[in-house]
């Protein structure tokens, strides 16, 4: 599908919902160039998402040498996401609009913003099973609106191919016993109904009158044929316990077969996806790039520039914490060993990473802590709004150290102007 036509359909749906949405590619820029944190952070902000609530829920990581970046790591796993706002815009995140796998996440995510509106599926309640059924709708109206949008049968079959594929592949990384999302029994019966029905007869019931997609009318039909043909909610807790239920055992089969006729389809849009995801690793390796020199200690000719080198340990320290382990903890609490929690699923070898950090963070603060200074500075840095000001002081400090340097060397110039000729 083109990609502007799906881009379109999103505008109109977001004017539509209420919502807006950005892509990774605009806010995490490109290579060479910063990322529109403040752009982010005021969409977030529209949603109702504070500065600390983005930071808490790790929307935004702190960048190594001050600063913070946009966590895109959903980029990979979900390819979107959607936040609901209470009061205010809803903000759909997205990867893009060029793969099939891009275009199927548009149009899910827009599903999403529908069952809002029409508070379908106890939209805000988290409980297991109505999530299920909003994943599966939000999946059938994907395929829906697919489905009646490709333009030759060839398409439409290969979209019928890689819809069933995706079924059994797509899940729910975050909470793993929702994998494949068991959308199969609602999309087979979908794409019967289209069958019946004839695709071009189906495409002008659900069209508005100026030709375009009736897309509310779609999200409600498909909310009818999840409620007819969703598992059960005692189906669905027997599925999870990993207990059989026939028809889900027979599906699962089958869509095995169908995920070995789509492979080759679903490969090359694998290739598509992964170009642009290496893309993004490449803008953050680069951009870590730039920031390692500002790591490096500051030649330590006084207690402040041994200071501000301690200080500034500690917080790369804090930020390895954060952006590899997901892991924020006072760090007033780790220095006063009054350890909070390790995490749920590290490996040994993480916690004993983690463990080592907190021991190192520790020392350094032992070693320091009767000096006003340091304490001063920690203070800022253990605040994720004032600990730029530490590492615009260490800047600062190299500048000074600099510049005292030159003079040095002016006046020895002057005192020895021949041997330095
Ligand atoms: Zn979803």
């Amino acid at each position: 599908m083109d990609a502007n036509e799906v881009r379109k359909d999103l505008e109109y749906i977001c004017e539509e919902t209420y919502s807006q949405y950005v892509t990774y590619d605009e806010i995490h820029t490109a290579l060479g160039a910063e990322h529109d944190v403040q752009k982010f952070l005021g969409l977030l902000k529209d949603a109702g998402y504070g500065f600390r609530r983005a930071y808490e829920e790790n929307f935004v990581l702190p960048q190594y040498g001050g600063g913070l970046f946009i966590n895109h790591s959903s980029e990979e796993t979900e390819g979107g996401y959607t936040l609901y706002a209470k009061n205010g815009k809803n903000l759909i995140v997205l990867s893009g609009f060029d793969s099939d796998y891009d275009q199927f996440t548009v149009y899910h995510e827009c599903a999403h913003l529908y069952q809002r509106r029409l508070n379908l599926f106890g939209v805000l309640s988290n409980d297991d099973y109505n999530t299920y059924l909003q994943e599966v709708h939000a999946n059938t109206f994907s395929s829906m609106v697919r489905l009646l949008k490709s333009k030759t049968v060839l398409e439409y079959k290969k979209q019928q191919l890689c819809r069933i594929a995706n079924a059994i592949n797509f899940y729910n990384s975050q909470d793993k016993r929702h994998q494949y999302y068991l959308s199969l029994p609602i999309e087979l019966e979908l794409i019967k109904a289209i069958r019946k029905k004839g695709r071009k007869n189906c495409k002008k019931e659900f069209s508005l009158k100026n030709g375009e997609l009736d897309f509310e009318n779609m999200a409600l039909y498909t909310a009818d044929m999840v409620k007819k043909f969703a598992f059960k909610r005692f189906e669905f807790l027997r599925i999870l316990e990993g207990k059989s239920v026939d028809q889900h055992d027979f599906l699962t089969r089958k869509a095995k077969a169908y995920r070995i006729l789509g492979r080759k389809y679903i490969q090359m849009d694998k290739k598509k996806v992964a170009s642009r995801i290496y893309l993004h690793r490449r803008i953050d390796e680069e951009r870590e790039e730039r920031f390692k020199n500002k790591l490096q200690n500051i030649p330590q000719v006084d207690e402040e520039a041994k200071v501000i080198n301690a200080v500034c340990a500690i917080d790369v320290w804090q930020t390895t914490m954060k952006q590899s382990y997901g892991y924020q903890e006072d760090l007033k609490d780790m220095v006063r060993g009054k350890y909070v929690y390790l995490g749920f699923d590290h490996t040994d070898d993480e916690a004993n990473s983690i463990l080592n950090i907190r021991d190192t963070v520790k020392d350094l603060y032992e070693k320091w802590k009767d000096n006003p200074q340091f304490l001063k500075l920690f203070e800022k840095i253990n605040n994720i709004q004032t600990r730029d000001e530490v590492w615009a002081l260490k800047e600062q400090k190299e500048r000074e150290i600099q510049s005292l340097g030159q003079s040095q060397l002016l006046k020895h110039i002057l005192r020895h102007p021949s041997k330095n000729r």
